[in-house]
């Protein structure tokens, strides 16, 4: 059984895949400075006796013994990395690089999540890892894009110049129980409306679309790709390839709920990408034949039951 890490553990993501890790007999160490993440997310975790919290900002030197490190921690919303965005900077290249050190001394393995935003706008459809992507380097998305961006420029460069095991995911919408009710994310928004009965908030016209992962298959992935080979670093797309418009989701959020909010239709906020779709045959052929066994039907209500929960 290994010692790992798992920064911005306390998070949606990162409370699940520490879930998940001690459900496999490792030890686990959550770092998380709870900048968006909430110790109630891992509440159910903390009798387990292999499982450690620490309050911990990684843009500071961390010194801890690992087998594997699972560098999560960043804001991951529009509305909470704008908040302050040179802190989601910071986050990004000052935490890669802190993680990346600490992984060369100790010889560990470490991934890092990277996004489907290092696309940015993205002029191919769907993506493929090989694409580049159309980034805006100055605008308001920036500091999360060119962050991510730079992390993985950091993990190929930590990996040719010290020889590290690293793994890069760029992972794709993700929605499922524990994200944060008010952090702006469609998914989570449109639920939180509709359940409250309040009015459905489209950003434009409701034609961009997104393809949305339910939570579980991420972990398995992300779990898949710690274990592959030494020298596959990736980057791998990880999501659900079907893709919906923005205006679809709010129907089906609304029926599923039964709810009599109405839709209304506000600016489209700037750079917001047109469409987005991972192309996942590389993460196929490389982890096991992976692929997303929960489509967004059953996903919406495991989560639409998660929010309803929270209000009672
Ligand atoms: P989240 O905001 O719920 O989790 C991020 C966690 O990181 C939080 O617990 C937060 O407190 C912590 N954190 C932030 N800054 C920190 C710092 N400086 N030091 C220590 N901890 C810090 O978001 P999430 O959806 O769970 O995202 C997790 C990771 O996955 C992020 O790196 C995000 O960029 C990436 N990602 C998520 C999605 C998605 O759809 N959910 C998509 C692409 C990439
Ligand atoms: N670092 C860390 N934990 C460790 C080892 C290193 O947080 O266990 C940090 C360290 O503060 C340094 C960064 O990681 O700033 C990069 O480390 P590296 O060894 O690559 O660079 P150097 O120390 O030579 O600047
Ligand atoms: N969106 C929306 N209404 C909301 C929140 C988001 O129409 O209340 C739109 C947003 O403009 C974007 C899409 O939904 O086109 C996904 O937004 P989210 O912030 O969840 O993720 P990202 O833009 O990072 O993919």
């Amino acid at each position: 059984m290994k010692k790992i890490l798992v920064t911005g553990g306390a998070g949606f993501l990162g409370s699940h895949l520490c879930e998940r890790l001690l459900a496999q007999g490792h030890d686990v160490l959550c770092v998380d400075n709870y900048y968006t993440g909430s110790k109630q997310n891992i509440q159910h975790l903390l009798p387990n006796p292999r499982f450690e919290i620490m309050r911990h900002d990684v843009t500071f030197p961390l010194y801890v013994e690992v087998d594997e490190i699972y560098n999560l921690a960043c804001p991951a919303s529009p509305v909470h990395y704008q908040h302050d965005p040179v802190q989601t900077t910071k986050t990004s290249v000052h935490g890669a690089i802190n993680m990346l050190g600490l992984a060369k001394r100790v010889g560990a393995r470490i991934l890092q999540a990277s996004t489907s935003e290092v696309y940015g706008d993205p002029e191919i459809h769907p993506q493929q890892e090989t694409y580049w992507g159309k980034v805006n380097p100055i605008g308001i998305r920036s500091c999360y894009d060119e962050g991510k961006r730079c992390a993985e420029t950091l993990f190929f460069d930590y990996q040719r110049q010290h020889d590290l095991a690293i793994k890069v995911v760029r992972i794709f919408n993700t929605y499922g129980p524990r994200m944060h009710p008010n952090d702006g994310r469609v998914v989570s928004n449109f639920i939180v409306q509709a359940l409250e009965g309040r009015d459905i908030t489209i950003y434009g016209d409701g034609s961009q679309t997104r393809s949305f992962c339910y939570v579980d298959d991420l972990v398995e992935a992300i779990i898949r790709m710690m274990d592959t080979p030494r020298d596959f670093h990736g980057p791998v797309n990880i999501g659900n390839p079907h893709e919906f418009t923005i205006r679809e989701l709010a129907e089906a959020v609304l029926r599923k709920v039964g709810s009599s909010s109405k839709m209304i239709f506000l600016d489209l906020p700037q750079d917001d990408p047109k469409q987005r779709r991972p192309d996942i045959s590389l993460a196929k052929q490389k982890l096991d034949n992976w692929g997303p066994t929960i489509e967004l039907d059953e996903g919406l209500d495991r989560t639409i039951e998660y929010f309803r929960q929270l209000r009672t």
